[in-house]
């Protein structure tokens, strides 16, 4: 999500808190500093209750005194300058920080590097890194654990600049910050920087604006069921507002805040966890109000298909095919590869028209490292609807394999068939293409979910979101009835193609 896509409106733009990510080696640190930063932060009576994890938290800083003003040509106004808000990604844990660190710096403004000062840059010091490089986000280096008498920050200062992290003093601006999470010095210091850097990049968000966000946490609930944690980047969220993460939408049923409470709406940097999603959305995913949907399909008609999500099939495996440069780089990615992963076939060099002909006859996806396919071979992949994607950053190739190997594993839902229709017809209604239907089997009603079949083979799923009998509105179309069907989603249909309505049921661990 880019600043691009959030319309700066003419007069509600105002500036909104930074959204910070804590990077580093295991056991450096950031679970501490974000317990102390959390606990330092609330007031009697919250310490005393139950905060809820939701992936992500908010702390008010009162009185803070504040840092020199920066050239910000789209803010008018802050809300109140004696109280200023930092919203952290809080990531438990190494495995799950590993599985969304990418998206994680994504979803960031700013990120905070921890590194021990006793032990020094270790090999997720240099992961953590490349990921901040990447996303081309400021940083801090919160050089940690300076109460341990073997803390050397000068021998950390040398390391760093090995990595290319030129810290203040060693030839760079980077800034490094001496801190204790566990005894709290430095903390504030910390938290100052952090606010000043935010001050300086102008972030800024129309709470009137249409809405955006970002998944960062979703989880299934046995109680609540389907639940996703999302920062709102732009907008304001609100209860019974429909959204989309990518496809998968969600008709808002309830909104718990980072303190447990139920809220009725979210707005700028806040994280809320969501309530009423009909799939699991990914981590990282975009979430958008209904109405940027049909935009985001226009604009990414002429891309590739997203690597994003497999099909829901009964196999639990990922078919791959692997090029990468050379062949190190392929032995790096082949040996770091899960057992839900199946290698269709590997090889060094380019991505060929072969690669995507024996993509599309095994339904494996193609994966590319440091490799630049032509933009003719794309369009061959588009046509032929495989997924290819390339990377140039070896941990972001293997995150996002892992990412689909954990939806592998997530129990699979299934899904109920209620209707059957064929397209007869095509024509336009107000400049959007419409599916003259013929219902041939049980009912198909709005909102219903559909995939779209030509000869067997799917070409896409989406949502009925309207429907039609002549000039009427009708809710539903049972068997032997015609309709028009409006799709959600804009679909490349053909008169001849099969629509299947189905509901999900997902199956509760
Ligand atoms: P993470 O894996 O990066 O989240 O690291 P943790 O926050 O779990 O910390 C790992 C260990 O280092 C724990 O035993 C912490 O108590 C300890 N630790 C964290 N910060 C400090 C610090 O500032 N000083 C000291 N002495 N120990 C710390």
């Amino acid at each position: 999500m880019t600043q691009k896509q959030v319309a700066p409106s003419q007069t509600t733009v105002i500036s909104r808190p930074p959204i910070v990510a804590v990077l580093g080696h295991v056991d450096h640190g950031k679970t501490t500093l974000l317990d102390t930063i959390r606990k330092s932060n609330m007031t009697a009576g919250e310490a005393g209750g139950i905060t809820q994890h939701i992936g992500a938290y908010q702390i008010k800083i009162k009185n803070q005194k504040s840092p020199p003003k920066a050239d910000r040509p789209l803010t008018e106004k802050i809300k109140n300058e004696d109280e200023k808000s930092i919203t952290f990604i809080d990531t438990p844990g190494h495995e799950a920080f590993a599985k969304m660190r990418s998206r994680g710096v994504a979803a960031a403004d700013i990120a905070i590097l921890v590194v021990a000062a006793n032990d020094g840059v270790m090999p997720q010091t240099l992961e953590a890194i490349s990921h901040i490089k990447k996303a081309q986000i400021p940083y801090i280096v919160a050089a940690n654990k300076i109460d341990l008498p073997e803390a050397n920050i000068d021998k950390l200062k040398q390391q760093l600049a090995k990595a290319e992290v030129l810290v203040e003093g060693y030839g760079g601006d980077v800034v490094l910050m001496p801190i204790s999470a566990k005894t709290g010095k430095g903390v504030p210091e910390l938290l100052d920087m952090i606010l000043l850097i935010s001050e300086m990049k102008g972030l800024t968000g129309d709470p009137k604006g249409v809405f955006a966000g970002v998944v960062i946490e979703a989880k299934l609930d046995k109680k609540r069921g389907r639940l996703a944690s999302v920062i709102v980047k732009n907008g304001t969220l609100t209860i019974s507002q429909t959204i989309y993460a990518e496809s998968i939408p969600a008709k808002v049923k309830a909104l718990i805040s980072d303190l447990g409470q139920s809220v009725t709406e979210a707005t700028l940097s806040q994280p809320v966890e969501i309530m009423g999603w009909e799939a699991m959305p990914q981590i990282g995913a975009g979430v958008y109000a209904e109405s940027q949907i049909a935009k985001q399909v226009e604009t990414s008609k002429f891309q590739p298909k997203p690597f994003a999500l497999p099909p829901v099939t009964d196999t639990k495996t990922l078919k791959l095919i692997l090029k990468a440069d050379v062949a190190g780089s392929l032995e790096a990615i082949k040996e770091n590869l899960g057992p839900n992963i199946e290698l269709v076939a590997l090889g060094t060099g380019e991505i060929t028209e072969s690669d995507i002909l024996l993509a599309k006859s095994t339904g494996a996806a193609i994966i590319g490292f440091n490799v630049k396919p032509h933009h003719k071979l794309l369009q061959l992949a588009q046509t032929e609807k495989v997924r290819l994607k390339t990377y140039a950053v070896i941990y972001q190739l293997l995150d996002e394999i892992k990412e689909v190997e954990a939806i592998l594993n997530q129990p699979q839902a299934q899904e109920e068939e209620l209707g059957q229709a064929t397209i007869m017809a095509e024509f336009t209604a107000d400049e959007a293409r419409v599916a003259g239907c013929r219902v041939t089997k049980g009912v198909v009603s709005r909102g219903d979910l559909v995939k779209i079949l030509r000869k067997s083979e799917e070409i896409g799923r989406t949502r009925v979101r309207s429907m039609r009998f002549g000039k009427t509105d009708v809710a539903k179309t049972e068997v032997g009835k015609e309709c028009g069907i409006l799709f959600d989603k804009k679909l490349d249909f053909k008169v001849g193609d099969l629509i299947i309505a189905y509901k999900l049921h997902e199956l509760l661990a």
